[in-house]
């Protein structure tokens, strides 16, 4: 039982504007198709800031969590922070977030397969594309850093957004998409990827 959960976990995927105008649509979904996930809803959408705001703050953690991550992502490298109150580095974050996520098209997605939503952040990279792996899409295809987007009062432009967990997922798949918009299908591949006897292959 806990194994058939874990092959049908659901991740939400956003393309942030800058990933379309950055002309990486196909390198993205590529990225997440070739590892074995499905994608089985997307859509392309201009969205609103109030749409924005409740995406973030659907986890009541989100707002303490990501204080405190900024923070850090400014101590680690030996340098002071705008403000020492992750609520207040947040409530930054956020003002900065509704423009950037609502000034131009978005597309969204819901991947799903084995451990999809830690498979799917480590195919994305750490928040800071400065520190985030090498190999990442983040680490790839931009060079944003905590500093330069906070000195110029913007979010950082990391090109995607990932749910952080199971739960946020849940959350942020009803808050992005109506039932009927999700379509149930079997991917041959599938077979390989999780048959037990792997007993259908040989002619
Ligand atoms: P994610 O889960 O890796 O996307 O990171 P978070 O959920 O903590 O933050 C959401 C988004 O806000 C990030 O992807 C960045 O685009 C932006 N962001 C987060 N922290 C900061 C920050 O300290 N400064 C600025 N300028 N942008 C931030
Ligand atoms: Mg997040």
């Amino acid at each position: 039982m806990e194994n058939l959960q874990a092959k049908h976990e659901r991740s939400l995927v956003l393309i942030k504007p800058d990933g379309i105008q950055r002309s990486l649509i196909g390198e993205i979904i590529q990225r997440f198709e070739r590892i074995g996930l499905k994608l089985v809803a997307v859509k392309m959408l201009i969205t609103t800031e109030d749409h924005v705001e409740k995406h973030y703050t659907l986890d009541s953690n989100w707002r303490i969590t990501n204080g405190e991550k900024s923070i850090k992502g400014y101590v680690d490298k030996g340098l002071e922070p705008p403000t020492r109150d992750p609520m207040e580095m947040s409530g930054r974050t956020l003002n900065c977030l509704k423009k950037y996520i609502t000034s131009g098209p978005v597309i969204a997605m819901i991947w799903t397969g084995a451990h999809a939503v830690k498979i799917v952040r480590k195919i994305t990279g750490g928040t800071e594309p400065l520190t985030s792996d090498v190999g990442t899409i983040r680490g790839d295809f931009v060079l944003d850093s905590y500093q330069l987007s906070d000195n110029d009062g913007r979010s950082i432009r990391n090109l995607i957004h990932a749910s952080g967990s199971a739960e946020e997922a849940e959350m942020e798949i009803k808050h992005w998409f109506s039932e009927t918009e999700i379509i149930k299908y079997n991917l041959v591949q599938e077979k390989i990827l999780y048959d037990v006897n792997l007993d259908g292959i040989k002619e």
